[in-house]
Order: C-alpha cells, then structure tokens, then sequence
C-alpha cells in the first residue's frame, strides 16, 4: 500500500524531539499563548521575510481574520480563482461578501491575471489569489493591478508553504497572508493550525484583536486605529497574564476565539527547522517522476522559471482518469482529485447564477487532474513502484 502522504515516516524522523517538546508543554502547564507560540510566530516571521506572523486555529480561520481586518464585508466583492480548496471562497462568503470567480491557467492552475481586470467592478475590495499546489500565482502582474485599481491582495498560501516567487517567500507577496498548518500541508502540525503574516502593523494589531475576542491591549489598540483615537495605551506584551490582565474583559471589537495551542507550535517550531529540506525532497521526487513518466501519456505538471514550486501535490492530468484511477488502485497506490468541482459549479453557491462552460479552464482541469503520492520521505523503491505501475497501464 502506497498512501498519498505517509505522516507517520514525518513523524518518526522527528519523534524524540518532538515528543519530548509536548511533554514539555504539558508539564509547564502555560497552555494558551505561551513560549512555543511566541517563539513559532518569531521563527516563521523570519524564514518568510516579514514582519508579522499571528498564529490562529486554522487556515479558514485565517482568511476569515485576514479579511475581517481589511474591512471587507457586506456588498463587498473578492475577486479569486474557482480551482481551489473551498475555505479560499467559504471564507469570503462567510464575512458575508462575494467571491468573483476569474478562471485559471492551464499550465499553472493558478487565476489568469490577463482576466482579473475584466472582473473588476465598483464594489470589488481585493484580490485573493491561490498558490496552487504549491506553485505562486503571478504575484507582479496582480499586484499591479490591485495598485492600478486600489485593491487589497490576500494570498491564500495554505498549500505553499516553502515555495518561492523570484527568489521571495511565498506569504511575504501581499498585504496580508494565510496558511494552514493541517496535517497534510507542506508545513503540518498534529492538528489544527493557521498563520496570518503581513508587514503592516496596523493590519497585525486587528488581526492579534480579532483573533482573541477583540480584547484587551490589542483590542484597544485596534479599536483606537479604526476610530482614529490617540491614547497612550500600556504595553501588555512583558506582564504575565495568568495572574493580572486588567483588559482581558474589555472588549473593543466582535472577534473570535481562534489559537494557535502551544503543543502544535511546539512541533510546528521542530518542524520548520526541517521545511527547507522537506521542500527539496519533494522537488527531488517531482523531477524523478517527470523525467520517468514523460514516455506515457500523463501530462506532467508545468512549472514556471519564476519561482520555486514547493509540490505540495503533484498534479498530473489525463483523458482517462478514472480508469487510471482505478487501476493505481488495484496494486495499492492512492490517488487523489483535486478538484472534481469547481467552485462556482458547486451546490451551494448556485445563488450566484454561473454555469457550466463559464471557466473553461477549470472545468476542463476538473475532470482531468489527479495527485499520485508525493510526500518528502518517499524512498526510491516507492517511486519507481508509482512510475513502473503507471508505465505497465
Ligand atoms: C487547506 C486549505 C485551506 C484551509 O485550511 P484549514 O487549516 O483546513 O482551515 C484554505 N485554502 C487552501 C488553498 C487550502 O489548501
């Protein structure tokens, strides 16, 4: 058996340390917003290359937060891709404005930047690009365009931790970003995690505000940067909240309950020592199974010179996927589909009147792709199982 992504190999190589970082938390008994996730906020602000990073609970969570403290809202529109996990629209929806979806690239996946402007309308507040599995969006052309029209850009790099776009991180390319730290992501934890960085201060204050039910010292800090109070507000960041934290009830904004827990940034810390080399372990496999498989009929995944692409999955297309599917399965070799719906085809967001043939690229992409394993331990016999496998079809 041969899974898309094996954790416990992951696991194994870090095992000592990273049990005894648990049992550590678990004796210092400082659960919420301790040490481990000071520290994991510091460390992955400096491998980004920014400012802030603001642990959160999830990555929806984190697009949520992100889009909350650029104001958007009711009547507001985010232009995104429809070739994507559905948080990167949920999200929009659930601050209660509409994603306007704009196609994507066949060699990339990722949104077409030459389609963006087109969509743009009076009420449209950002752009929300994905890096789609693993590989950036065209950051340049859609920053420019959010300049030209006075727009936000939100990266969602959930799927992109470690991919580079000329020779910067992904996550450092806009005004704000979000990943996710779910099990199966580039950079995982074992649980629930998300991150939200940007290099604007106000933009980290809202965000430490709202993610924290809006209290205390950074609710009042947020509050007074949106009404435009000047106040000499006392600085809370040395006191030790456990025993006094006279603005812990006071709340300025709506917020959420919504953290980073000290054991999965305990092992997110262990973790990130590690991503740049799990990164290039997962490039190594991406060209074997490139050079290998160019003989049959899979089209391989494109990959553009500008930046790096992290293979958070590796993508291959053909006419014939379910029986390709199914006869990876009869050896034991999993496969996955991402995305057999796009998401303005998607039963929920019928209300917003698109139909079959209105993204092309992404309906032709949906019924075409599929992931075969990828993960940074994969060992060669496994490789040339997957490649040997598929050859034989
Ligand atoms: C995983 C993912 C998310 C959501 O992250 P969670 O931590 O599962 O909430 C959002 N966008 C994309 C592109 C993702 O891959």
């Amino acid at each position: 058996m041969l899974p898309l992504l094996n954790l416990k190999r992951q696991y194994e190589n870090i095992k000592e340390e990273a049990n005894l970082a648990a049992i550590e938390v678990l004796e210092n008994c400082s659960y919420i917003m301790g040490d481990n996730v000071k520290l994991f906020e510091k460390e992955f602000s400096e491998y980004l290359g920014v400012k802030h990073s603001v642990s959160v609970g999830n990555g929806t969570d984190a697009l949520i937060i992100a889009l909350k403290a650029l104001n958007i809202g009711e009547g507001d529109e985010v232009i995104t891709t429809p070739y994507t996990f559905f948080a990167t629209a949920e999200a929009i929806s659930f601050v209660g404005a509409t994603p306007v979806f704009v196609d994507v690239r066949l060699d990339t996946f990722n949104i077409d930047e030459s389609k963006i402007e087109e969509k743009i309308t009076s009420k449209t507040k950002a752009i929300l690009p994905v890096h789609i599995f693993g590989q950036c969006a065209d950051m340049d052309a859609i920053n420019d365009i959010a300049k030209k029209h006075n727009l936000y850009v939100i990266e969602d790099a959930c799927q992109a931790a470690g991919a580079e776009y000329k020779g910067k991180k992904a996550g450092s390319l806009a005004d704000i970003s979000c990943f996710s730290f779910f099990p199966t992501k580039n950079l995982a934890c074992a649980g629930d995690g998300g991150m939200i960085c940007t290099n604007n201060d106000e933009i980290n204050t809202i965000c430490r505000a709202l993610k924290v039910h809006g209290s205390g010292e950074m609710g009042q800090r947020a509050y007074n940067f949106l009404n435009d109070i000047k106040e000499k507000i006392e600085d809370e960041t040395d006191r030790d909240n456990t025993i006094y934290n006279p603005k812990k009830y006071y709340n300025y904004l709506i917020g959420h309950n919504s953290r980073l827990d000290e054991v999965q940034a305990s092992i997110l810390r262990i973790k990130l020592r590690h991503l740049d080399e799990y990164i290039t372990n997962r490039r190594k496999t991406a060209e074997f199974y490139k050079q290998n498989l160019k003989v049959t009929d899979l089209k391989m995944p494109y990959e553009d010179k500008i930046g790096k692409h992290s293979y958070h999955l590796f993508i291959v297309q053909s006419d014939d996927r379910e029986n390709i599917v199914a006869e990876l399965a009869k050896p034991g070799i999993a496969t996955g589909i991402y995305y057999p719906v796009p998401l303005h085809l998607q039963k929920c967001y019928s209300n917003l009147g698109y139909k079959v043939g209105d993204m092309p690229n992404a309906e032709y992409l949906s019924k075409r792709t599929f992931a075969i394993p990828m993960f940074p331990e994969i060992n060669n016999k496994e490789k040339n199982f997957v490649v040997n496998t598929i050859k034989s079809l």
